[in-house]
């Protein structure tokens, strides 16, 4: 124990002691959650753990990650290891990143098809990338250092990057992936199908308060009506009258109810759930069904494996008491969506000896889990002066075009009033939208926005141009790409403002979910698991971008009155509150004054 090897000749207080405790659970086959601040270093101390794991046990450690940008920084830091251990360490790339056949496909393929998709065409041996795996480049083992260098090499060479990156996995001891290699059931088959020792493996996942939510997306599917109606007359055309059977009785539940557009309301599986239905629903979502087409290009096609994949979810789905489907009306049309509302994790089917939890905000935790907390037990606290003003709002109700124009006025007066970049965190893209528009031109020219969907190279570029910008302000969103895993070029960030408590909008989903969990575990644990707690640990991580570095110190200004309400502040963490003020942002003599002093004061 005493030789764990750290990169850094000088660990961060309580670093060690994580590594330790890691290894420690590792040689117990036990399940530990660990909660440290963000900026701790969380990042080394599980490798170190990881390395030696390898190194002393011949085992292996799936670190996974909650996003790609994640990924590529554990990927980094295991660089600083790669002196000391001759270990293979490699990235699982995902199927949406690493199928290179469907860009050749007319029409998009969306992420929940992959699996499907990639099967038939490689059963049927119509994948020529697949096929291309054989040559000398792709068996051939490479150390990447980067998901980039993964795709570029694979793509350059003309075979599949997905496959491929599944390939250096099976050979390495350290994977680095994404949570939905673990979370979804087919995908964890893939992964542990390329070996056998699994049960002398641990499971690390790193900012793990968003599994439980991201298991419930996963446990959730949607279909629309126009892919029903066209599966269904492919299915006729096809002569497949059980498919065809089961679409038409979907078409039904279309109609059963009227909903307004931009709302959702909950329909009944009552009317479907009987003995004839369901005996065809098995049949369609069997596996051994063959494919029911030959080519890969028409919208109907596409919309018959939608069809099927829905099937497979409604099938497992139908007859669990906290089954429910819901009937949307958005601007793409009305949908089916049906969910399991419990959706817990089920962590006895990972067979892994150990699983050790990483976050900044935990939240609330499963009840088989050992505890650490870092906050309690070391010297590490990072410095940061907290302001919170509480004259403005994003509550639902108070929102209006003079609330957005009180907001954005103080974020110029905050953007006057620190030096270097400053990120601004906002509820939602409309909020950010909102206030942007209210922001004067000068401001407004200074800003780089993030959008809903940008590649990992975009992500970069935006930091980069950001970051070289003086008086450069970042609008993102709370819970979105910049607010977690990212580490601004080792700390480079020192001010943020997170604008609004980022509750989830009210919805019937929403209002179903905390019906059933209160049932459960109570009306308090229901609220707080799935409203308040996601929502602080949103604006948690979103400040935790200003103390990724330990010998500077960071400005967090939290602009909402919510925040100075008591449960909230309990909620948020203790480095949060050692130098927290209130104040009026639009005062702009104090502002100046409490920045400033706390600015001048150097470690
Ligand atoms: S083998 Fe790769 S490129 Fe081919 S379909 Fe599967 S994921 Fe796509």
């Amino acid at each position: 124990m005493n030789d764990l090897y750290f990169p850094c000749i000088f660990p961060r207080p309580g670093q060690l002691e994580v590594a330790r405790r890691i290894l420690d659970a590792y040689r117990k086959g036990a399940k530990l959650m660990i909660e440290a601040p963000n900026g701790f270093g969380k990042t080394s101390s599980a490798l170190s753990a990881a390395y030696h794991i390898a190194a002393e046990y011949g085992a292996g450690v799936i670190y996974a990650v909650r996003t790609k940008r994640e990924g590529e920084r554990v990927l980094q830091e295991a660089k600083l290891f790669k002196e000391k251990f001759r270990i293979k360490v490699s990235a699982m790339l995902s199927m949406s990143d690493g199928c290179l056949l469907k860009k050749d496909e007319l029409v998009k393929v969306e992420d929940e098809l992959l699996p499907t998709y990639c099967l038939t065409h490689v059963m049927s041996k119509r994948c020529r990338y697949y096929e291309r795996l054989s040559s000398p480049e792709a068996l051939a083992w490479n150390q990447f250092e980067s998901l980039s260098g993964v795709l570029n090499y694979a793509t350059s060479n003309r075979f599949c990057p997905y496959m491929y990156s599944r390939r250096l996995s099976a050979e390495s001891q350290i994977i680095v992936t994404t949570y939905n290699h673990i979370l979804d059931k087919e995908r964890l088959e893939t992964l542990k199908a390329t070996r056998e020792n699994w049960r002398e493996w641990m499971l690390i996942c790193d900012e793990a308060h968003n599994i439980s939510e991201l298991a419930y997306t996963l446990n959730s599917r949607l279909i629309s009506k126009k892919d029903v109606e066209l599966a269904y007359s492919y299915a006729l055309s096809k002569k497949n009258y059980n498919v065809a059977f089961v679409a038409s009785t979907l078409i039904n539940l279309f109609r059963q109810q009227k909903v307004n557009q931009n709302e959702m309301v909950l329909i009944s599986l009552k009317s479907i759930n009987n003995v004839t239905f369901k005996d065809r629903l098995r049949v369609v979502s069997s596996p051994n069904l063959p494919p029911a087409f030959d080519m890969f290009e028409t919208r109907m096609q596409l919309s018959l494996m939608k069809l099927l994949e829905f099937c497979k979810h409604l099938a497992v789905s139908i007859d669990r008491e906290d089954c429910r489907c819901f009937l949307i009306n958005s601007e793409k049309g009305l949908s089916l969506k049906v969910c399991m509302l419990s959706a817990d994790i089920d962590i006895k089917r990972y067979l892994f000896r150990s699983i050790v939890y990483l976050s900044a905000t935990l939240g609330t935790n499963p009840s088989d889990f050992e505890s650490y907390s870092v906050a309690q037990e070391s010297a590490w606290n990072p410095s940061c002066v907290t302001l919170v003003d509480d004259t403005v709002t994003t509550a639902y109700s108070r929102r209006s075009e003079e609330m957005f124009r009180m907001i954005s006025s103080r974020i110029e007066n905050v953007r006057k009033n620190v030096r270097g970049p400053l990120a601004v965190f906002f509820t939602s893209y409309n909020v950010l939208h909102e206030v942007k528009a209210s922001l004067s031109e000068t401001v407004q020219s200074h800003c780089f926005v993030e959008e809903q969907s940008m590649s990992v190279g975009e992500q970069e570029s935006v930091i980069d141009s950001f970051l070289n910008h003086i008086d450069g302000i970042l609008m993102a969103v709370a819970g979105g790409k910049f607010a977690e895993g990212e580490d601004f070029k080792a700390g480079n960030l020192r001010s943020a403002v997170v604008v609004g408590l980022p509750l989830p909008p009210p919805s019937v989903e929403l209002s179903e979910r905390l019906k059933y969990i209160s049932s459960v575990k109570g009306r308090k644990y229901a609220y707080e698991s799935l409203v308040l707690v996601p929502a602080v640990n949103r604006v948690v991580q979103s400040a935790g971008r200003v103390v990724r570095n330990q010998r500077r110190k960071g400005v967090v200004i939290l602009m909402d009155k919510r925040f100075a309400q008591r449960r909230i502040q309990e909620l948020i963490p203790f480095w949060l509150k050692t130098n927290l003020f209130y104040l009026d942002c639009s005062n702009d003599i104090e502002l100046r004054k409490i920045i400033g002093d706390f600015m001048e004061e150097e470690r």
